[in-house]
């Protein structure tokens, strides 16, 4: 069967790009193993303003728009949310971190996103909050699980939908592209983490992050905000928390531990020290595929150029995975060049000299 593209992953980035590329009429074929993903255990944050010294996302201003526009029109399609917006509480962490806060509050360029500083060292009767807070807008999360089982239902009912582990040694590139039956123009890698054993792209200094993440219930009354102390907490309902998330560079595999889950709970109770009786019920891990530049990997290959990868979003494919679908799909079908903070090319030298 001839195809357009034939994606590699169900995960949020191949399940978005194929979409985007369905909805501009191409064939596409999406083939997924079925196995638990990053995608699939996130907690699908958007938060515009992080880390410690309090800085706005690259393109924040360009890329939460396309995103907010690309999952309502998904709900609209579906006929349930997927985004839910909802204010963040950032909790400071230490004087500095407040001070670095005050510094952002002059700033127009931030006033759409931060609220005014709290100095108050509680919030209601259970939040501890000794360096004060403050209040920021345009936050959210994403329910990634069930727009991730629509968008398989919908590519199944398009029969763009194969469940299968794809060998590398099966894929044949010359005289033609092809995978078992399927003759696509073009492949595209939308893998995760796993790109880190792709015989084609694994040349990409790739830095995968493993997390961890708990969901509890409790009895206890809190905001109906989600919390962001270094960690974050978002509440599921009057009784049911996530929280999340550790890193870890070194273990790479996906199995939850004690020492993550410890991780959590402490931090968790610096700030909630009055939430001493919850009941666990999740304890979930995966690996984020982020990289070095912290910029996504996506683009042609230097040599192949039938085969692309879409790849590289990290600890933010929520906000980030919505704009540079549609910019791959500009320059696969139109020729569109992709910006240069994502397009591969970037690292061709290093690895292609010449
Ligand atoms: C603990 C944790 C918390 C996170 N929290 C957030 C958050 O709050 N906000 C946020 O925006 N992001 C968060 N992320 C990051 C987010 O999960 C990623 O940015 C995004 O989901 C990556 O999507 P992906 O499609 O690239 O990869 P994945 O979701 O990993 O999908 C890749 C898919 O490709 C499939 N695949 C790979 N190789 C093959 C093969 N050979 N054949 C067939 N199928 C294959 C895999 O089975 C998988 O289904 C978090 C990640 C983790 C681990």
């Amino acid at each position: 069967m001839n195809i357009d593209f034939l994606i590699i992953g169900q995960g949020l980035a191949g399940s978005l790009l194929a979409r985007e590329l369905m909805q501009r009429n191409c064939k596409v074929m999406v083939i997924d193993g079925g196995r638990e993903n990053a995608s699939r255990i996130a907690a699908g944050l958007i938060n515009p303003v992080t880390g410690m010294r309090f800085v706005k996302s690259t393109d924040v201003d360009i890329l939460l728009p396309a995103a907010k526009g690309f999952y309502s029109r998904l709900s609209g399609y579906f006929q349930q949310p997927f985004y839910l917006e909802k204010p963040m509480l950032r909790i400071f962490c230490s004087e500095k971190e407040a001070i670095n806060c005050l510094n952002r509050l002059d700033d127009p360029d931030y006033q759409s996103y931060l609220g005014e500083f709290v100095q108050s060292t509680s919030v209601g009767n259970n939040l501890v909050t000794p360096f004060g807070f403050l209040e920021q807008y345009q936050t959210g999360y994403l329910l990634i699980r069930p727009l991730l089982s629509c968008l398989k239902n919908f590519f199944i009912s398009q029969n763009s939908y194969k469940l299968a582990d794809i060998n590398y040694r099966d894929i044949q590139l010359k005289p033609s592209l092809r995978w078992q039956d399927l003759s696509p123009g073009q492949i595209i890698f939308c893998e995760g983490y796993h790109a880190i054993n792709n015989p084609w792209f694994s040349w990409l200094p790739f830095q995968p992050v493993k997390g961890e993440i708990l969901t509890l219930e409790h009895q206890a009354e809190l905001p109906d905000k989600i919390l962001n102390y270094g960690n974050w907490l978002i509440p599921l309902n009057n009784h049911q928390i996530r929280i999340g998330a550790t890193f870890d560079r070194e273990n790479l595999d996906t199995r939850p531990t004690d020492l993550g889950k410890d991780q959590l709970l402490n931090a968790l109770e610096q700030i909630l020290p009055n939430l001493k009786h919850t009941t666990q019920i999740n304890h979930q891990a995966n690996i984020r595929p982020s990289t070095q530049d912290r910029h996504p990997f996506i683009g042609h290959h230097p040599r192949y150029r039938q085969l692309a990868i879409f790849n590289g979003f990290g600890a933010k494919g929520s906000l980030q995975i919505p704009w540079h679908s549609q910019r791959l799909a500009d320059a696969l079908l139109n020729g569109v060049p992709l910006p240069n903070s994502c397009d591969i090319q970037r690292h061709d030298a290093t690895h292609f000299p010449g």
